[in-house]
């Protein structure tokens, strides 16, 4: 039932991970998608994974001003904008400086800032296009050493409440969401601290066990579809059950 066919879909992040699943995604329901992220190479890889024709890829490091210029520069209207990238950085709040708060929040908040605003002025989104910022469950926890993170996804939350407000009268809404622990190279790298057995231990806390990458796609197809078309300034938890508790 949901279709995106005649949709231009931009997604961030998507040379790997969720955002690849979410580009799969979307080409396999109809729609035509850009998709952006620094490593040329796996971006080549999503490019050759979806279906239909006519995608584009671009490199973009979206904590550079210019390259977020430049993909404006190239963009044609989109009718949905998945703001997917993003960066984890584990360290107790005494550990924080300067320029790691702005390394976490450069690339999860303030780059995302950036690009809608730009979308936005320069008429880069359809009437009743869909935003969906990449959230996380970190923003409604407080795991230690999550202290960067956590804030930055909870500021985008924040963020995309308001643009709700400020994009309805064209029809645009903007949601976020919330994923608990999904299966991805993000969540290996969190977990090459811990040992087999607190892996295991981790993983009970969920329900239904951890995401996958689909998992999270799933939900964010019936965001950009127009079967969602009454639901906007959500903020969607999708864990398994983790916080059921
Ligand atoms: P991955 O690390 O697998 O992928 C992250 C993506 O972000 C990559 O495609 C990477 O591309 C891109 N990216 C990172 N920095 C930049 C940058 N400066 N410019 C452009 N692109 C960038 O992560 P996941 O797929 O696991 O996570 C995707 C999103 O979901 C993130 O926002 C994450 O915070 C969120 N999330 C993930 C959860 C999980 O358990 N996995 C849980 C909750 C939320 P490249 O390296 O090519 O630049």
């Amino acid at each position: 039932m949901i279709t995106l066919q005649d949709k231009n879909i931009l997604v961030t992040g998507a040379s790997q991970g969720i955002g690849r699943e979410i580009a799969i995604s979307a080409s396999k329901l109809g729609a035509t998608v850009t998709i952006v992220g620094r490593n040329v190479e796996k971006l080549q890889e999503t490019i050759s994974l979806l279906s239909g024709n006519g995608h584009k890829m671009q490199a973009v490091d979206l904590s550079n001003a210019t390259d977020i210029d430049e993909l404006i520069s190239q963009s044609l209207p989109y009718d949905g904008v998945i703001f997917n990238a993003g960066i984890v950085e584990y360290l107790p709040v005494k550990f924080l400086n300067e320029s790691k708060i702005d390394a976490v929040f450069s690339v999860n908040f303030d780059s995302n800032v950036v690009l809608s605003q730009k979308l936005i002025k320069k008429k880069l989104l359809n009437k009743k296009a869909s935003l969906v910022f990449i959230s996380s469950i970190s923003s409604k926890l407080g795991v230690g050493g999550t202290a960067m993170y956590a804030a930055s996804k909870a500021a985008l939350i924040s963020f995309s409440k308001v643009l709700a407000t400020e994009l309805a009268p064209q029809g645009i809404r903007s949601n976020s969401i919330c994923p608990g622990i999904v299966k991805t190279a993000m969540t290996e790298q969190a977990s090459d601290a811990a040992s087999e057995e607190e892996l295991k231990k981790a993983e009970l806390e969920y329900p239904l066990g951890y995401g996958e990458p689909s998992d999270v796609a799933g939900l964010v197809m019936y965001l950009l579809s127009d079967m969602s078309k009454w639901m906007t300034g959500s903020d969607l938890i999708i864990d398994g059950g983790f916080t059921l508790k």
